[in-house]
């Protein structure tokens, strides 16, 4: 067995939620800069500058790319042959969340669903556990808004809806959404397994690059096809216009019971924070 210390894993967990909330990823700023390049509406122009500026003074000056400043997703790979000395794992991801949302100033958006009191600290954390051989561990954060989070749906499809079926419901999700989101958007798609698992993939493919496409030619293919027609609804950045309404579209699919075809969309704006611990 590898030990890892539970101080260890509280400490980087609140480095993440500083850092990710403050610091755009290389691959979007690129992917905005990108959509700069080909957007023709001067207004959507306009926004993807504001974009790429706000984008810059988070960085330069430490605070946080939006005011919502997310609610705190967290995927787990845990090696068989990890431990946690010192305490359990979930309770160092939420101590952690608790550090960061605290000591860098970021908002807390966790509440009780009906009496809205919030919980103060924005835990507890939305966690994903998955066990892998080996005795690493690696802890994917990501700070999720609200406002594109609202937007997302699942369904079930029937089987003989097809893949035409799938392509209907996301692009209809997203011009259903307009503004909502905050586009430009990132589109998740998972497709297959159950209704809930449909809804984790959704969620997990938001995770990828936003330059990298499914590493499955048929999907990459797909891919392209749904940011193509996404970008044709002319919603635009903002909402206000334009040819970027989406910067990526990334699918994620497994098989699913013969009787079903689950699908399920997660949006995720343009302030896609998620980082990675490796330890
Ligand atoms: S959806 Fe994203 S960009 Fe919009 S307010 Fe929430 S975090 Fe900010």
């Amino acid at each position: 067995m590898r030990s890892i210390p539970f101080a260890t894993i509280k400490e980087k967990v609140k480095e993440v939620c500083i850092e990710t909330n403050y610091i755009l990823g290389e691959d979007v700023i690129k992917s905005l800069q990108r959509a700069l390049d080909q957007e023709e509406s001067p207004l959507g122009r306009e926004i993807l500058n504001q974009l790429i500026e706000n984008a810059r003074i988070a960085r330069e000056e430490k605070i946080p790319l939006c005011q919502d400043t997310g609610l705190a997703v967290v995927f787990v790979e845990r090696g068989e042959e990890v431990f946690i000395d010192g305490g359990s794992l979930v309770d160092a991801i939420n101590q952690g969340v608790r550090m960061g949302y605290e000591e860098g100033y970021l908002r807390k958006s966790v509440c009780h669903p009906f009496t809205r009191k919030n919980t103060g600290d924005n835990t507890p954390a939305i966690i994903h556990y998955d066990l892998a051989p080996g005795d690493r561990l690696t802890i994917t954060f990501c700070a999720k808004g609200g406002g594109s989070e609202n937007m997302s749906r699942a369904t079930m499809l029937k089987p003989s809806d097809g893949l035409v079926g799938v392509e209907d419901f996301v692009v209809k999700r997203v011009w259903e959404a307009q503004a909502n989101p905050c586009p430009p958007i990132i589109v998740g798609v998972g497709i297959g397994g159950t209704m809930e698992r449909a809804a984790f993939l959704a969620k997990k493919s938001l995770l990828r690059k936003v330059c990298e496409e499914s590493n499955d030619c048929g999907l990459a293919e797909m891919e392209k096809r749904l940011l193509k027609k996404i970008n044709e609804l002319g919603i635009g950045p903002a909402g206000l216009g334009g040819r970027t309404t989406a910067l990526a579209v990334h699918i994620i699919m497994e098989p699913c019971h013969i009787a079903s075809l689950p699908v399920a969309v997660n949006l995720n704006c343009h302030s896609s924070r998620h980082g990675e611990i490796l330890l």
